[in-house]
This record gives C-alpha cells, sequence and structure tokens, in this order.
C-alpha cells in the first residue's frame, strides 16, 4: 500500500499509484477517465478499509453487546466525527449518514412538507442536478408552495441581481448547488445564503460536486443543509452525508419509519430516537459509512489546497488545447469554476465523440448530465464533459485532445 504524503505540490506519479484501475486497459489502450463529475476513483487505502471490514468485524451496529457490533460501532461512528470535523460541523450529531446527495435532499424535502403552507415561495437556481428540482417540486405539489427559479447569464453565471427580487417575507428556503455538475461553475454561495437569511429563508447548499475539490466550512458559511456523496470523492458509492444545524433538524420530521430511529415503539404511540439516528431508520450502509471517513482521510492528506491548485492547472491546461480546436464551443465560461469543461464541436452529437473516445479508452460523459434546464437555456441536447480529479495528467489529456481531433476527423 502506498502512504501519501503531504504535498504542496502535488506528486501525481506517485498518487496514481494509489489507485488501481487506473492502470487497466479500455480496449487496448491505457485507461483515460475523464468521467470524474460523475464517480471519482477509489484509491486503495479506501479498499483496504472496505475489505478489513468485512474480513475483520463485519456486524450490526448500535444494538450489539458482542464484540464484533461494538468495533463496527466504533468506526462507524468515528467516521460520523471525521465528516463532522472535516465540513467543521459544530457537533457529530448534526451529520446524518444517507445514501448520497439524492437522499439527503429528499430528506429535507420530506421534512419542509409539514412547515410549509399554500403561497409560501421556495427558491431554486437554474443551474441545478436534477435531485436538486424534482424532489422541491414534489413538495410543492403536496403543499401548494411556489417554486422561483434564479437564472443563469450565457456564462452560466447565477444572476444575483435576479435572486434578490425574487426574496421576500414569503420565501422558505432557497436551494442551490455549490458548483453546477453540467457546467463546473462554483456559485456565490456565501451570498445567496447572507442574501435568503436576510429575509429569513433557510439553505440547503448540495455540495455534490463541490465537496470533491473544496472544503466547505459549515459553521463559517452559516448554512442550514449541506449535502453530499461519498463516491464523489474518492469513496464508494451509496453512501452520502447530511449536515443539519440542529435546530433544523429537531424541527423536521422523520423521513423514514423503522427500527434504530425510535426511542420507545408502543401500538398506541412511538416515540422518536434523538439526533443523529432519528433520521437513520434502518441498517446503515456500515462499511460504506466507514469507508467514507477513509476517503475523507485519503483527500486530506493529499491536501485540498494542493488538489484545488493541481487541478486548475489541469482546468485551464485542457481548456486552451480545446479552444484551440476548430468548431469547439465550451458550455460554462464563468472564471469560478472546478475542473469540468462541458463542450460540443460543430453539430456532431456529442454520443458519438463520446463513444469513438471509448473505443480509444478515453472515459467521458455525453448527454444532459441530469440537467436538461441548462441544456434547453443553450438550446442543444447535451454535450460532452471532460471533469478532472488530481489523479488526472497532462500527458491524459493531450492524448484526450489528440483523440478528440481524430474523432471529430471521422465524424465531419
Ligand atoms: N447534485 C449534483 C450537483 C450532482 O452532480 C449529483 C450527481 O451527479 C447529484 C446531485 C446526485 O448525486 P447522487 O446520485 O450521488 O445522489
Amino acid at each position: 500500500m502506498n502512504k501519501v504524503l503531504s504535498h504542496t505540490t502535488l506528486d501525481v506519479k506517485q498518487v496514481r499509484k494509489d489507485f488501481p484501475i487506473l492502470k487497466r486497459e479500455v480496449n487496448g489502450k491505457p485507461l483515460i477517465y475523464l468521467d470524474n463529475a460523475a464517480t471519482s476513483q477509489t484509491p486503495q487505502q479506501v479498499i483496504d478499509v472496505i475489505v478489513d471490514y468485512y474480513s475483520g468485524y463485519n456486524a450490526n451496529i448500535h444494538r450489539g453487546v458482542h464484540a464484533l457490533s461494538q468495533e463496527a460501532t466504533d468506526a462507524y461512528e468515528q467516521a460520523r466525527i471525521k465528516i463532522q470535523k472535516h465540513f467543521n460541523a459544530k457537533q457529530s450529531h448534526e451529520i446524518i449518514f444517507t445514501s448520497g446527495t439524492t437522499h439527503g435532499i429528499n430528506l429535507v424535502a420530506n421534512g419542509f412538507s409539514s412547515l410549509l403552507k399554500k403561497g409560501d415561495e421556495i427558491i431554486v437556481s437554474a443551474l441545478e442536478h436534477h435531485s436538486n428540482i424534482v424532489p422541491w417540486q414534489m413538495l410543492c405539489e403536496r403543499t401548494g408552495a411556489i417554486l422561483k427559479v434564479i437564472p443563469m447569464n450565457t456564462d452560466g453565471e447565477l444572476v444575483i441581481s435576479e435572486f434578490e427580487k425574487l426574496l421576500n417575507p414569503n420565501t422558505k428556503l432557497v436551494f442551490v448547488n455549490h458548483v453546477s455538475n453540467a457546467l463546473g461553475t462554483i456559485n456565490p454561495i456565501e451570498t445567496i445564503i447572507e442574501k435568503a437569511h436576510d429575509v429569513g429563508a433557510a439553505v440547503l447548499v448540495d455540495g455534490a460536486q463541490a465537496a470533491p475539490h473544496i472544503k466547505a466550512n459549515v459553521q463559517e458559511l452559516n448554512v442550514d443543509f449541506y449535502v453530499c456523496s461519498a463516491h464523489k470523492m474518492c469513496g464508494p458509492t451509496g453512501i452520502g452525508m447530511l449536515y443539519g444545524k440542529e435546530e433544523w433538524l429537531k424541527k423536521l420530521p422523520p423521513y423514514q419509519g423503522g427500527g434504530e430511529m425510535i426511542a420507545e415503539v408502543t401500538f398506541e404511540k412511538t416515540t422518536y430516537a434523538d439526533l443523529p439516528h432519528k433520521f437513520e431508520a434502518g441498517t446503515p450502509n456500515i462499511c460504506g459509512g466507514i469507508a467514507f471517513g477513509a476517503a475523507l482521510d485519503y483527500m486530506n492528506t493529499v491536501g485540498f489546497n494542493t488538489l484545488a491548485n493541481y487541478e486548475n492547472e489541469l482546468l485551464e491546461y485542457a481548456t486552451s488545447k480545446l479552444q484551440a480546436i476548430e468548431g469547439v464551443k465550451i458550455y460554462g465560461t464563468s472564471r469560478h469554476k472546478t475542473s469540468v469543461i462541458s463542450f460540443n464541436v460543430g453539430n456532431i452529437h456529442p454520443y458519438d465523440i463520446g463513444t469513438i473516445l471509448d473505443k480509444m479508452g478515453i472515459a467521458v460523459r455525453t448527454g444532459h448530465h441530469c440537467a436538461q434546464p441548462i441544456m434547453d437555456y443553450f438550446k442543444i441536447p447535451g454535450t460532452v464533459r471532460a471533469s478532472f480529479m488530481f489523479y488526472n495528467t497532462k500527458e491524459e489529456i493531450d492524448t484526450f485532445i489528440a483523440s478528440l481531433k481524430k474523432a471529430v476527423m471521422m465524424l465531419s
């Protein structure tokens, strides 16, 4: 197993040794994995934690008096504390384990059903993933609340002056992503949170795309809810977290009923467990939670400043190379971006480019990226999206660009 040293300058060759999957070939070519915004790859350090769990102390948590159960409970609760520290939550019970971002958003949207009434207003942004649109539309159907939308400009940035106009004393909740998955734009969430709070509205930030690149400090942000998924930050799928301020989590009713989330059950009346268990019904993804903690350890050892600087270099490098190709149009041209490039070439369908790149061992994502309103705004069916992590290299980008040129020649 490789030990990751704390780098000020990233030693990418060393880091790549930690990711066994990067050694494989696809269609006879070395894999170049540029689909990190969909899911990131997993380092050996995290894989080892998963293997250790199932080979060493696999047991159900919280209810067991036996050794394995206690070891699993300790490791799971330690992981919660790691997540608390990483996001600088005040208390560990403000961290709720979820199955991912989508689950966290649905949990909050469901909770607000009992807090909203007809005519209340909630605000979404034009830059959202469907996960941060559909649960709120369903909430509006249940409550009669009204959904309003912060528009974006042609650079793929939110228009804050328009957001200000939407705010009023009826605004109860604002939900925006920290970083857009389709365009990579980093949204000015500090300003959005402050302005929403000025009218007494709560704010949920979807951190699914930000968490792999930016270390959010929830207390400093003064955000009410922050959600993310481990699989986008070197952890496994099926696990994520919801941070909620204690006062909000106490106000929201439970999302699912079942074991673990109760204090006492009779057929006449059931009382609920304290936080965080009130929101964690049933046997959770124990191994996933522990591995999420290990993924945060890994990323923090690499260092968020270090990886962000390096990824910015990759972004600039790839952007300038792409711009030099005739017919390329990049969507999302804000100066405030993480390492995502969404583009099309002439009238070529993104799917065709993605398919040919795959034949050359290069994984990119094509389509609407679960953000159809953004595609509608630009009047396109979809884009090709290349997204980078700190284990990608400039050499990989060179190969990607050369392969893209070949694909374009074949398709023109
Ligand atoms: N929000 C954003 C911005 C995303 O990029 C994604 C996934 O791509 C999600 C939400 C949904 O995440 P998950 O599928 O892990 O629940």
